[in-house]
């Protein structure tokens, strides 16, 4: 069938004269006027609506549709999104995997052949989630972590090499290279594809680059101009087996940018502005988009920090055009000069080359800021928006640790905060690292064994066996003497995270502000955990180059890992004898990290503090050791002789930063790095051997297991339920319940549904990793489900103090008996009763995490009723054929005074359509039944189909099996 559009297909032509093809978006708008006049982002997904119009997945009705968006308008159309790419990291990765795998078992079961099961675009997985960091402070910790690392994940990393093997466009970036969204930016993306010629003798058709990741941090790439954002496992999976991601048009706000940011402040204090003011906007399930000449000012790696935190601020991505600082980038990364006069041509050619200036795009709003407004910031103690300017943040911590938590307080008596504790002698062998195997506790100088392998050697292939790769050396007990801790102190430092570490100037700032503490004669106290965990090795090139490195070793941020580490959990644990002082003396102690999310429970269980900044103020506040100093007041400590060394005087200049930059862009250091992905991916990577063959033989492990999703498949599906009828609540949440609550990723507690299941399969406590790296084995994560430890179910009534009861605990009824939540939905499922979830605002917020949907599934669950939901966590819902239902305005579950004691309807009508009411039926225990209307949250048509078919994953495997 000829292409609908095929008359808007040109060439264009790069300054050394290559050509190619085009589909046109000046040449549309001849058509259809104003399309110059749409943001960037909506003409990039438009290339791509009319490139792919195939009159089947992508219709001609789709690209007229979105060539006529308006600024405001209602928003019911949904785009068809074919992307160029997937990218996953490990922890979502491998359960992806394992869904395709199993895909693969069926359709070899039924008797299609499994290679009809098969990525049609390039996936590539970067494994950076589970390292963690056990060892710190020492120049050896970063092979101690990585020798760890291996051990603990050889099953994982056998599997993934089952799917470099089976599928032909899966690429594995292997441990200890770096974070998925750095190495996405600075290697993975290449600029413009090439395809095939549209017809033979023509030049091969360009087309921008897009993506979609399974992770939510992956509007980090719209920083150079690629549309592409963080979506489920699921979809990904989806996108990935040829099928469009789905999306309802959005509103696109405009972010103008004017000014200059002031002398030292960075990027990251301007991104927790942004993501202050975003958070207030309300750009929930909308872009947005960059302009103006202050952002024309900013450099990729500041435009990649905004872009990476659109989850924080909640919009759908942060997207900046291509422009000549884009174009600086990527021949400062080491792109070819091929690479990029393509990238430039094609965009000059679609017209979609510079940064637009005030009034040439129309924006649904238009949201300013003057960059010379923003100050020094960090952000906490629990969530990224709560933005404090660094002269409060003293002020803040002093007022919240006695407030009440309804106002986002500690709840502790005002008297209690200046007094210390002293840190006491435990037994180390109650409480061990989660999976030190010496099991002596965490030190901060370990010792090697003699001959034991360096990962950093493994740049220069040393080979050693796997076996010998464990650390089994007895490390030193750390010393305490005298030392107390108390309220505020800071007992976790750590530059980490993808958002800062892929920016050079904040990473350099943070060496300077180490090499000037050091020469000052500033220390950092031992027991802080202090850590460095670039997102690539590039980063340590260049703190070595321009002779940052060993001042930060000199404080402890000695390398630890290449990977997110604190970022996502992996913090490891603090010693017992640390731990013991904190909780039996509640203390509210705190974490300060350049990371970008810091929900209770995220960094560490016992810190209930946890604050956001930039690496050169993770150094200060190392250096200060307590949030009751205010930087701004009072010296940062004491130095040589004893003198008060302030802030001011060990914080660079911009002049000081700008001057070593030369050392960050250094094209050839970032081709030789990533060669070797390939070339050298070292020896503990090349000792892991995968199963072979098309269709994965399932050994038995508790780490890979085949999902239970297609059990019982059959190629028609069953027709869907037309209501829920006597359901239980199984849980009442309030609001911002995040991914993280509902499936965790980080420790496995002994004594939880999971911790037991390990137990009883013979895992010792000190190989139980974490959640996120055995999200592999569903039997693992469906105990995991709702299992954080600082989850509150608001159907437990109250302590006498007002107090609530943390962790994933519910009320089985009618006996209102007290258990684990996954005891309550096996009783439940066995006595055949759906159960609901009640929740509030923003429901699902934080990590694009498809296992809170899967878990949600697997036990038992049928719906979700919240006032909002988060945009990727009620996609998954839908996805794993979950329902999202949402109050009306007004309405909530504890409005409605729902005790959790009752039973419930949910009725649907006849056909299913998007956005339909449904009615809540709450049958009290008194007998009175009352009826509330409530939205269905299945947004889309094609959802209505995923819904229909029990989930995204059995409708795509029908279409490809009935192919
Ligand atoms: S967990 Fe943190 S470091 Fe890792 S990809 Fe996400 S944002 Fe980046």
């Amino acid at each position: 069938m000829p292409h609908a559009f095929a008359n808007t297909l040109r060439t264009f032509q790069t300054a050394s004269g290559k050509s190619g093809s085009f589909y046109s978006l000046p040449e549309l708008e001849k058509t259809y006027p104003n399309i110059s006049r749409l943001p960037v982002s909506i003409r990039i997904v438009l290339e791509s609506v009319l490139r792919n119009c195939d009159g089947k997945k992508v219709t001609p009705e789709h690209v007229v549709e979105l060539a006529h968006w308006q600024a405001n308008a209602p928003r019911v159309d949904e785009i068809p999104f074919v992307v160029a790419r997937v990218v996953l990291q490990d922890f979502t990765g491998v359960p992806l995997l394992a869904d395709l795998a199993a895909m693969r078992t069926v359709a070899d079961e039924l008797g299609k052949q499994p290679k009809a099961i098969e990525p049609l675009v390039p996936v590539d997985l970067v494994v950076d989630h589970s390292v963690m960091i056990d060892y710190f402070g020492t120049k050896d910790a970063l092979d101690l972590n990585m020798q760890l690392e291996f051990k603990r994940n050889v099953e994982r990393y056998q599997f993934m090499k089952w799917g470099m093997q089976a599928f032909d466009t899966f690429g594995v970036v292997p441990p200890g290279f770096g974070i998925v969204h750095q190495v996405n930016l600075e290697y993975l993306a290449r600029g413009v594809h090439r395809g095939k010629p549209p017809t033979e003798g023509q030049p091969p058709v360009y087309y921008p680059d897009s993506l979609v990741g399974t992770d939510s941090h992956t509007t980090m790439i719209n920083g150079i101009g690629v549309v592409g954002w963080g979506v489920g496992g699921i979809e990904g999976e989806a996108a990935m087996l040829g099928q469009p991601v789905y999306f309802l048009t959005p509103d696109v706000v405009g972010f103008e940018f004017t000014g200059r940011l002031r002398e030292g402040v960075t990027a990251t204090d301007l991104v927790l502005t942004v993501t202050e003011i975003l958070r207030r906007e309300k750009v929930v399930g909308k872009f947005v988009e960059f302009f103006g000449e202050g952002v024309e000012s900013l450099s990729v790696p500041d435009r990649a920090t905004m872009a990476n935190m659109a989850p924080e601020y909640g919009a759908t991505m942060g997207f900046f055009p291509v422009d000549d600082k884009t174009i600086e980038y990527f021949q400062g990364t080491g792109r070819t000069a091929d690479e990029i006069e393509l990238l430039r041509a094609y965009f000059q050619a679609q017209g979609m080359y510079g940064m637009p200036r005030s009034g040439q795009i129309d924006y649904t709003k238009v949201v300013r800021l003057d960059l010379g407004t923003v100050t020094t910031s960090l952000s906490g103690p629990r969530r990224p928006q709560d933005r404090i300017e660094i002269g409060h943040a003293k002020e803040q911590f002093t007022s919240l640790f006695s407030k009440p938590p309804a106002e986002n307080g500690f709840n502790q008596p005002a008297g209690d905060l200046l007094t210390r504790h002293h840190v006491r002698p435990v037994d180390a062998r109650a409480e061990v690292p989660s999976a030190d195997p010496s099991g002596k506790g965490i030190p901060r100088t370990p010792s090697v064994q003699p001959g034991a392998p360096r990962f950093v050697d493994e740049m220069n292939a040393n080979k050693p066996t796997l076996a010998a790769a464990v650390h089994e050396a007895p490390p030193e007990q750390p010393d305490f003497g005298d030392r107390t801790i108390g309220n505020g102190d800071v007992l976790i430092a750590a530059i980490t995270s993808c958002t800062n570490t892929s920016n050079p100037s904040v990473m350099i700032a943070a060496g300077l502000v180490a090499k000037k503490a050091v020469e000052a004669g500033l220390t950092v106290e031992p027991h802080i955990k202090t850590s460095l965990a670039p997102g690539s090795r590039i980063v340590t090139e260049y703190l070595t180059r321009a002779g940052l490195l060993p001042y930060l070793e000199k404080l402890g941020f000695a390398l630890a890992a290449y990977g997110c580490t604190t970022c996502i959990g992996n913090a490891g644990d603090l010693t017992p004898e640390i731990n013991e002082a904190i909780t039996s003396n509640d203390l509210v102690c705190a974490a300060v990290l350049s990371g970008n999310r810091n929900f209770e429970a995220r960094i560490h269980p016992n810190l209930k503090a946890n604050f956001l900044a930039s690496p050169p103020l993770v150094v200060a506040y190392a250096i200060a050791g307590t949030m009751l100093k205010d930087l701004t007041s009072e010296p940062v400590g004491k130095g040589h002789g004893g003198r008060d060394v302030w802030l001011r005087d060990i914080w660079p200049t911009s002049d000081e930063v700008a001057a070593l930059m030369k050392f960050a862009m250094n094209g050839n250091a970032y081709r030789s790095n990533y060669e070797k992905v390939a070339s050298d991916p070292g020896p503990l990577w090349e000792q892991i051997r995968g199963v072979s063959g098309q269709v994965y033989n399932w050994p038995a492990s508790t780490y890979i297991a085949k999902p239970p999703f297609f059990d019982g498949f059959r190629m028609t599906p069953p027709p869907p339920p037309a209501a829920i009828q006597g359901a239980r609540a199984m849980a009442l949440f309030g609001d911002s319940i995040t991914t993280d609550h509902i499936s965790p990723a980080g420790s496995i507690k002994e004594s939880s549904p999971a911790g037991m299941w390990l137990k009883q399969h013979g895992v010792a406590k000190a190989d139980f990793n974490s959640y996120g790296s055995r999200r592999g084995h569903h039997d693992v994560m469906m105990r995991g489900t709702f299992a954080n430890v600082r989850i509150k179910n608001l159907m437990i009534p109250p302590g006498p103090d007002g107090s609530r009861e943390e962790g994933g605990v519910t009320l089985f009824q009618p006996s209102g008996e007290k258990m684990f939540i996954f005891d309550a939905a096996m009783k439940y499922i066995a006595e055949g009763t759906p159960t609901i979830v009640f929740g509030g605002e923003e429901y699902g917020t934080g990590s694009s995490r498809d296992w809170a949907a899967k878990g949600t599934q697997l036990l038992g669950i049928k719906a979700v009723v919240a006032r909002s939901f988060e945009r990727i966590h009620r996609s998954n819902l839908v996805g794993m054929g979950v329902l999202p239902l949402q109050f009306k305005a007004g309405d909530s579950w504890e409005s409605l005074g729902i005790r959790g004691d009752e039973t419930f309807d949910i009725e649907l009508g006849g056909t299913l359509r998007p956005q339909q009411e449904a009615t809540l039926v709450i049958h009290g225990k008194d007998g009175v039944a009352r009826r509330v209307p409530l939205v269905l949250r299945i947004d889309t048509a094609i959802e209505v189909d995923y819904y229909r078919h029990g989930g995204i994953l059995p409708f795509v495997l029908r279409q490809l099996l009935a192919a």
